[in-house]
């Protein structure tokens, strides 16, 4: 802390130490990356663009890049907002498209950078209650509001939001964006993408993060009408006019030519997923149904905090959030068939050494 920090800054809080540890013999299971990494075509692009060109800066406005997102969704090039990660791009909406003066809503369980966000750029904000499972409920997003915005599937606890119900909230709020974050949407959700050309309202963003197996390159994207598309550009311009580095802009676009590799990592993740749900079901944890790479599950008798100590103990790495409603539950990203039997073994050694 220095007295030079404005009043926005002196309230932030690191992000949580511990969450990213550099050693190497550990089941690293708290941050919901892909557990196998991207295919060979991906690597080979970032390998090809590594020559001589790197002294040139790259294209600004990632051209090629777009037009490869824009083709997967079958939308126009104007309809992409590409940028460093998604939460560069979630950062941008909340400067420039959120408004000031009525608060932005969005689940009390939810990704916990919104508040952040809404922090550091001087917005209000009010959560909306999750109900008792764990939904959310739809008829609570009402205007009055600066803007709307939540996670599906949500994060943390993966459960999936039908079409018919995002559709229900634009409608609501036919003056403020609405932000659908779908960083997991590729594990068993169904992108609201195909909800723009009707809601000039809406934009959805997604990640290369998860489903992509990209999160050490940083990219991710928005979608929506052009003139949301064109609020972004404008922030961007005003101060980042290199939107992603050359490496970066030569894996995104291998990554969605490589659609083969694409579908076999996430049907990996999703047969994990099941497995994990069965086994996990099997030891007494009552599982939130998840359509991401995650499940979130509470056991009946021993609390979150305890179980999390004891799987660290044994090198296993999961999250656990010291919040209010959910800190009996644990954040179990999906890994691979030999961690998740790592897992599950360690799991019964706790819950069962006792007996
Ligand atoms: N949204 C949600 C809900 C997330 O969980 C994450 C990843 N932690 C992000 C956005 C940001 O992902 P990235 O910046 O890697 O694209």
């Amino acid at each position: 802390m220095s007295r030079f920090w404005n009043e926005r800054l002196q309230q932030l809080t690191p992000y949580v130490p511990g969450e990213q540890p550099q050693m190497t013999n550990l089941v690293k299971l708290n941050t919901n990356e892909h557990p196998f990494g991207p295919g060979e075509a991906v690597t080979q692009a970032i390998r090809e663009a590594a020559d001589e060109r790197l002294r040139l800066y790259p294209d600004p406005d990632a051209t090629q890049l777009r037009q490869a997102i824009a083709d997967w969704f079958g939308l126009e090039v104007s309809q992409v907002f590409p940028a460093n990660g998604s939460d560069e791009v979630l950062a941008f909406i909340f400067q420039g498209l959120f408004r000031s003066g009525e608060p932005v809503l969005f689940p009390d369980i939810s990704y916990s950078f919104y508040p952040v966000y809404c922090g550091l750029y001087g917005l209000e904000s009010r959560t909306v209650a999750l109900d008792e499972q764990l939904r959310i409920p739809v008829e609570a997003f009402q205007p009055p509001n600066g803007g709307v915005i939540f996670p599906n599937p949500n994060a943390p606890t993966g459960r999936f939001l039908d079409l018919e119900s995002v559709e229900r909230i634009l409608v609501a709020n036919p003056d403020r964006v609405v932000v659908i974050d779908e960083a997991y949407v590729d594990f068993g959700g169904e992108s609201a993408a195909r909800l723009i050309p009707d809601h000039p309202n809406l934009l959805v963003t997604q990640t290369l993060s998860k489903s992509r197996s990209l999160a050490g390159l940083r990219v991710g994207y928005a979608l929506g009408q052009q003139h949301l598309i064109e609020g972004l550009e404008r922030i961007k311009n005003s101060f980042n006019s290199y939107t992603l580095d050359r490496l970066a802009q030569a894996g995104a676009i291998a990554a969605f030519r490589d659609e083969a590799g694409f579908r076999a990592g996430q049907q990996a993740v999703i047969e994990q997923r099941e497995r994990l749900n069965a086994g996990l079901e099997a030891l007494g944890f009552e599982v939130v149904p998840s359509r991401a790479n995650f499940v979130f599950c509470r056991h009946p008798a021993v609390s979150g905090a305890e179980l999390a100590a004891q799987l660290r103990e044994r090198h296993i790495i999961v999250r656990h959030f010291d919040k209010p409603r959910i800190e009996q539950y644990l954040r179990i990203t999906i890994g691979t068939g030999d961690e998740m039997t790592a897992l599950l073994t360690a799991l019964d050694d706790i819950l069962n050494s006792g007996e």
